[in-house]
Parts: structure tokens; sequence; C-alpha cells
């Protein structure tokens, strides 16, 4: 097999210990291409650029860019502008700076940049190191390492990525737990503050609470101690509701229908 090309992207932006940490692990195992953020976009999900135009800054030599905007516009224009004649064979983003378990996939930045790869059918893993630091993404590199070169060699189902938590007291051998995603909950607080023009403002946002503890999920496995592995589909239908539907009275009766 020939050098393969892996993307390497974050939400923290280019100059975040985690996005370095990952570009060292992999460098060995292939040509690594940064296109990843110029400021931190923590929980800009799935967010595009479509209404204000990106800067690309960077030197071709060590294949380093970053971009003024979101996770999502770096994969975009990285797939169908820097590497469109010599697209990558995978796209790893992380590491990041805190967990990204169970619902937390749904704000992440750092799984949107996996997200976007995988809706274009580039394979994808994104990495998340839980706790608040420092963290010791030294210890890391063999996972890493290991994580990446299964998923460059095994063939994920289509429309599926890879979300890896690290525990916060990770070893080189430290275990793997193979999980589902479970359900954490937040204060959903919302501060309210007046500006020196006297109108009102708001900032949204609550410390972690905890989780629900159910067996065999991420937040279970983190806790536990144990390095989570948990498949993501995009596919976001459910089917036996479906099928239910398409059963109910109030569908099959309906004078839309
Ligand atoms: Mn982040």
């Amino acid at each position: 097999m020939t050098r393969p090309r892996i993307l390497v992207t974050n939400d923290d932006g280019i100059h975040a210990q985690g996005i370095q940490t990952l570009v060292q692990a992999l460098s060995p195992l292939a040509e690594v291409w940064v296109v990843a953020p110029a400021s931190e976009q923590s929980a800009v999900s799935n967010a595009i650029s479509l209404r204000h135009p990106l800067r690309l800054r960077g030197a071709n030599e060590a294949r380093q860019y970053s971009v003024s905007g979101t996770p999502t516009d770096c994969v975009y224009l990285a797939m169908n502008h820097l590497l469109r004649e010599s697209p990558p064979d995978l796209l790893v983003s992380g590491i990041n700076h805190g967990a990204n378990l169970a619902d937390d996939v749904f704000y992440s930045g750092t799984v949107a940049g996996a997200i976007e790869a995988t809706l274009n059918d580039l394979p994808s893993i994104a990495f998340s190191m839980a706790g608040r630091g420092p963290y010791p993404f030294d210890q890391l590199t063999g996972h890493i390492q290991r994580l990446a070169e299964y998923v460059l060699r095994a063939r994920l189902p289509r429309g599926v990525l890879i979300n890896v938590n690290f525990p916060p007291d990770t070893l080189p051998d430290t275990k793997h737990k193979i999980t589902k995603l479970g359900r954490r909950t937040y204060g959903r607080i919302v501060v309210e503050k007046t500006d020196p023009r006297q109108t009102p403002y708001y900032w949204l946002g609550g410390s972690e609470l905890g989780f629900d503890d159910l067996p065999g999920t991420d937040c279970n496995a983190i806790a536990d101690g144990f390095i989570s592995v948990t498949p993501i589909h995009l596919d976001l239908t459910h089917y036996r509701f479906l099928e239910e539907l398409k059963t109910d009275a109030f569908f099959t009766n309906n004078e839309t229908s």
C-alpha cells in the first residue's frame, strides 16, 4: 500500500495542543494534512459559512492551513479545493480538549468535522479527551496510531464514523470498550445581564450535572476508566416507528394522503 494521506481538523483551533498531538502521532503512518479553524469553534456543530468569505492561511511545505471558519468549512475546503486532486484516505478530528459523550455529539464541532467527511464518503474518527485538563496527550500516541490504522484497514459501513473518548487518566495500556451513546445532563442555565447601553443580554450554558447510569454507554465507559469507542450512524431515521406511522390511522385516513 502506498503511504496513506490523512486529513486532520479540530474545533479548538490550529494552535491547540490536541491537534498538534494528532499530527505527531499520525506523521509516522501517513502524509498528514492539517486544515483547521484559526480560532476556537467548540460547540458550533455542523455550521457552514455561506454568508461571508473565508481566509485560508498556511504554507504548502508544512501542509498546515488555518481557515477563518468552522470545522465543517475546513473539511469542505480541504476535500473540494486543497486536496481535490489528491484525496485523503482518512479524516481525523481532535483531539478535543474535553469529552464528546452522549448528546454532546449534536453540538460538538470536533464530531462535526468527522461528520462532514463521512457525509462525503471519507472514513473518519473523532477523538476527544474527557476532563478539564491538563490533558496527558503524550499518553495517547499508541492508541491514536492503532485506531487510525484499524479504520484505514477496515471498511466502515457507509454513513458511519467512529467517536473515541479517552478518560482523563489514560495510559498507554488503557483498555477500550465498544459503546453506545448515553445520556448526559447539563444545568440549562440562562444568565441575564445588562450591557453598558442598558440593553439586556443573555449568556447560555451550565456546568455538567452528570449522566444516566446506563450499562454499555460511552458515559459509563469513561466513568469506569476505559477508552470509549462508539460507532455513530448518520441516518437519523427511526425505522421501526416509520413502519408504525405508515399504518397509523392518522396517516392512512388523512385527507392529505
Ligand atoms: Mn473543542
